[in-house]
């Protein structure tokens, strides 16, 4: 008995332990069901995704983006129609695919790597991306992607929306085309020449070497123009920028930056004389004649050369420096070269006349003003003259001001001088009047003499001086703005001699940098667009569009404009065809006597092409 319920008790405790392991499977078997039933949660909610994802995509079937979802291994499993369209694969061609069939070579590895671990730890990638279409052909792609998590974090899909922008990108290479290159000849321009010419800087400063800027300007390139057409110009600056460049070497810049103007940048030059043979090259290559159809077309060039370091510290000046020794290859004959050095020395020369000279020349009664009119080009009417001044000198002859006037800049005595021509001017205006011609004058006002702080009390001196003469027949021209240093102290003084009456005018407009801050800021009633621009305007396109641009400022900021340097009929043509209706220059008069001021008024006419 006692054996039995021993072996009783031993079955209970079995079957207890029994009970026990079942219960921990059932709960095993529950945890599963439950793990079971998780998964099952997540599938659905994966799929929930999907369609969200879908139908998302669906939204932007018609819409340009391109779209592709990919699941958690990378795979496409999504495109929409816009993607067919771009890229020229139908849905069927890349479902089930690694989308890795788009990229082109224009982007490296690293690109692709470097997006793919700011999209794991950030969730977003953006940005410009280069991908192949199925023909081959590489695209621009602005993209947007994004990847999509489970709540417990694990990659479920990613989405991208691309939106081609080859159109964009080609248009902006277009752009940054014009911006920088010139149209006719496919040189670089002026903006794309100043950044070459500072980067060379810093390299040559680095290694220690000199560069050298070469101002090249053609030398009888108006004649071909005037004889052969404007056509044949062009051919002949296209065919003469390749010969020059074919005469540089591969890191040296050539560049356009005028109508008969170029600059070359001739780099790592050890001492100046290497840049010799470079400059020889350039002579021929534009000297070497050129044959057009039954035309044989010779030019030359005459260059001037600056050298860096020596001949300035920043691009501006070298340009500057090398454009003043061209002037001096121009004056000894043209078709040769000559170093800043050189020009200076030879200018210094030229110039023998030293303050004194001027003094006793104004002691003398040496100087006197040359008078040259100013039109309305439509109407006929003579709207006024400017006043030149000249000197008659007992050895040289008359000399044109641009050879004194820079002299005594800046010096007493060019307020005095200033003066002069102010006081003749006002008797001028009396003795024109006595004679029944009503003639205004204008004047140029250096911007020095402007900026005197007793201007306005000796311009009201000089014209009480005259009180037969109204005021408002003076006009005071003032040149380099770029000089002008407190603007508003400016605008304060031309304020208070508007009170007289007198007018202002804005000499040379559009070669300043701030010409538009002195349109903005200062009482003036008159722009005088500056001659380089009339000159170049009939051959220029760039001109063409600075004397338009001028003529539309004028008009907006409701000021008169007029246009100097007008050589011509065509010139004229071409002026009133923009709407500037006012003028001066050869074409319609050379600056002359004050006595002969009367007669040419008496016997003055419009051109008819002008009239009509
Ligand atoms: P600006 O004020 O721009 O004067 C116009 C210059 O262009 C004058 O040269 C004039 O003779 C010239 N010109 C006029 N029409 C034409 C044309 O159709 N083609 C060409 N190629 N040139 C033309 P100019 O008389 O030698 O005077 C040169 C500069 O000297 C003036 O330029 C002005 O800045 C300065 N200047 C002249 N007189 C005075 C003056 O009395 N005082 C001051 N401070 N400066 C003066
Ligand atoms: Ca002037
Ligand atoms: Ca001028």
């Amino acid at each position: 008995n006692k054996e039995l319920a021993f072996q009783n008790k031993e079955k209970d405790k079995r079957a207890d332990e029994l009970i026990i392991a079942n219960k921990e499977k059932d709960k095993r078997a529950d945890e599963l069901v439950i793990a079971n039933h998780k998964l099952f949660l997540q599938n659905q909610e994966n799929e929930h995704l999907l369609k969200k994802l879908k139908r998302a995509a669906s939204v932007f079937t018609s819409a340009n983006e391109s779209i592709i979802i990919t699941d958690a291994n990378g795979i496409i499993v999504e495109v929409n129609e816009a993607f067919s369209r771009i890229t020229g694969y139908a849905a069927q061609d890349v479902l089930g695919k690694n989308p890795r069939f788009l990229q082109s070579d224009r982007q490296s590895p690293e690109f692709y790597t470097e997006m793919w671990d700011r999209l794991l730890a950030k969730g977003t990638w953006r940005g410009e991306i280069w991908s192949r279409r199925k023909s081959g052909e590489i695209y621009a792609e602005m993209m947007a992607v994004s990847i999509v998590k489970n709540a417990t974090g694990v990659l479920q899909h990613s989405i991208s929306l691309g939106t081609d922008i080859t159109e964009l990108k080609n248009y902006q290479s277009q752009l940054e085309q014009i911006a920088h290159f010139d149209i006719l000849t496919n040189l670089p321009n002026r903006v794309l020449l100043a950044d070459r010419l500072s980067q060379a800087m810093v390299h040559c400063q680095r290694n220690n070497l000199k560069l050298a800027v070469a101002f090249m300007d053609l030398d009888g390139f108006k004649e071909v123009n005037d004889k052969y057409g404007h056509n044949v110009g062009d051919e002949l600056l296209i065919a003469l920028s390749q010969r020059m460049k074919a005469g540089l070497r591969d890191g040296d810049t050539l560049a356009r930056i005028g109508g008969d103007e170029f600059i070359a940048v001739m780099v790592d030059l050890e001492k100046i004389e290497d840049s010799a043979p470079l400059l020889e090259r350039l002579l021929t290559a534009v000297a070497t004649p050129i044959e057009f159809d039954d035309a044989v077309l010779k030019v030359s060039a005459s260059i001037g050369v600056s050298i860096y370091p020596q001949d300035g510290s920043d691009a501006d000046q070298l340009i500057r420096h090398a454009d003043q020794a061209m002037y001096v290859a121009k004056q000894e004959g043209k078709d040769r070269y000559r170093l800043f050095d050189n020009a200076l020395a030879n200018a210094v020369k030229a110039q023998l006349q030293n303050i004194d000279d001027i003094r006793s020349g104004m002691d003398k009664c040496e100087f006197l003003l040359h008078y040259q009119p100013k039109v309305n080009m439509h109407t006929g009417e003579v709207i006024g003259v400017e006043a030149l001044i000249r000197w008659q000198h007992a050895v040289r002859g008359l000399v044109p001001p641009l050879e004194f006037l820079p002299v005594i800049e800046g010096r007493a005595i060019s307020l005095k001088l200033g003066e002069w021509v102010i006081d003749n001017a006002l008797t001028q205006i009396k003795q024109w009047q006595s004679m029944g011609l009503s003639m205004p004058i204008s004047v140029n006002i250096s911007a020095y003499q402007l900026q005197q702080d007793n201007f306005k009390t000796r311009l009201a001196g000089l014209l009480s001086a005259h009180p037969e003469v109204n005021p408002s027949h003076l006009e005071l021209e003032i040149l380099e703005t770029s000089a002008l240093e407190n603007i508003s102290k400016v605008s304060v003084t031309m304020h208070a001699c508007k009170e007289f009456g007198v007018s202002f005018a804005l000499d040379d407009f559009g070669t300043g940098y701030s010409s538009l801050t002195y349109l903005k800021h200062l009482p003036v009633r008159l722009i005088k667009i500056d001659q380089s621009f009339v000159y170049g305007m009939l051959e220029d396109n760039d001109d063409l569009a600075i004397v338009k641009g001028v003529v539309g400022l004028a008009k907006a900021f409701q000021r008169d404009v007029i246009a100097e340097g007008v050589e011509s009929i065509a010139h004229g043509v071409a002026l009133l065809k923009i709407g500037c209706e006012l003028a001066q220059g050869y074409a319609i008069a050379r600056p002359m006597h004050a006595d002969d001021i009367p007669g040419w008024f008496a016997n003055w006419q419009i051109d008819d092409s002008w009239q009509a």
